[in-house]
């Protein structure tokens, strides 16, 4: 028989089980709109005449620059791509405007430039900040000399006060989902990232996983986990809207 704290036990498992089997359900199914259930007529930009969200998406370094580089060779530049990219449907199928800082493997600086990492970020700058009601999030892949660290870390830009509720949103929503948070907090970006010094839109840059945990490296290499990431990133900005935009 049931006492009531075992009654209540079974219930918070219960309710706790759903949860969780919803989640995967979601992800299986692939369907944002199942998952994190924001209507797009109430948060699209259908709803509201004349104040069109935008996200600018920027998928991290690219052509000559690839960014970390793991153990088995795996470029950073070309998960942070990829995420960005899977990103950018699912905001797209919610009626929010995208403009990528790159779709290819390519760098914003030119070919000849003596300056290419400054020159990139420049114009990647200058691109963000032509975007009317825009946010930014850029995207990359942590590295670290010891194996153990796993998960996100997600900085944000003191230029613009909504940075910081970005930040933590998304934070919140990975630790929900992802689970593979390792209970890090979001930081302040200060001087030490170019972008997020600048810019003077909200403004994150997330870094998505660690290259140098194999098994997170093995994570990241997935497409399935990275669709993971994206709805993370989706549900997160999607929830944002909601309250700040
Ligand atoms: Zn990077």
């Amino acid at each position: 028989m049931y006492s009531y704290s075992l009654l209540k036990k079974s219930l918070s498992f219960f309710v706790k089980f759903s949860i969780c089997a919803c989640l995967l359900l979601g992800f299986a199914l692939g369907a944002g709109n199942i998952l994190f259930p924001y209507d797009r007529n109430v948060f699209g930009n259908g709803s509201q005449p004349g104040k069109i969200r935008t996200v600018v998406i920027d998928a991290g370094h690219g052509g000559r620059d690839g960014g970390a580089v793991a153990e088995d060779g795996t470029l950073e530049k070309h998960l942070n791509l990829a995420v960005a990219l899977q990103l950018k449907a699912l905001l797209e199928s919610a009626d929010i405007r995208v403009v990528m800082t790159r779709e290819t493997d390519i760098e914003l600086a030119s070919p000849d430039s003596p300056h290419k990492k400054a020159d990139d970020l420049k114009a990647r700058e200058k691109l963000a900040e032509s975007c009317e009601n825009a946010v930014f999030v850029s995207i990359h892949m942590n590295r670290f000399p010891v194996e153990k660290y796993k998960g996100l870390q997600v900085y944000y830009s003191e230029n613009h006060e909504n940075s910081l509720i970005l930040a933590q949103t998304i934070q919140n929503v990975s630790e929900e989902t992802l689970r593979n948070t390792q209970d890090r907090k979001v930081k302040p970006a200060g001087d030490s990232i170019y972008l997020m010094a600048h810019l003077e839109i909200p403004a994150v840059l997330v870094e998505c996983g660690f290259l140098s945990n194999p098994e997170e490296l093995s994570l990241l290499k997935n497409e399935a986990y990275r669709k993971k990431l994206a709805m993370c990133l989706y549900a997160s900005l999607m929830g944002y809207f909601a309250e700040n935009a």
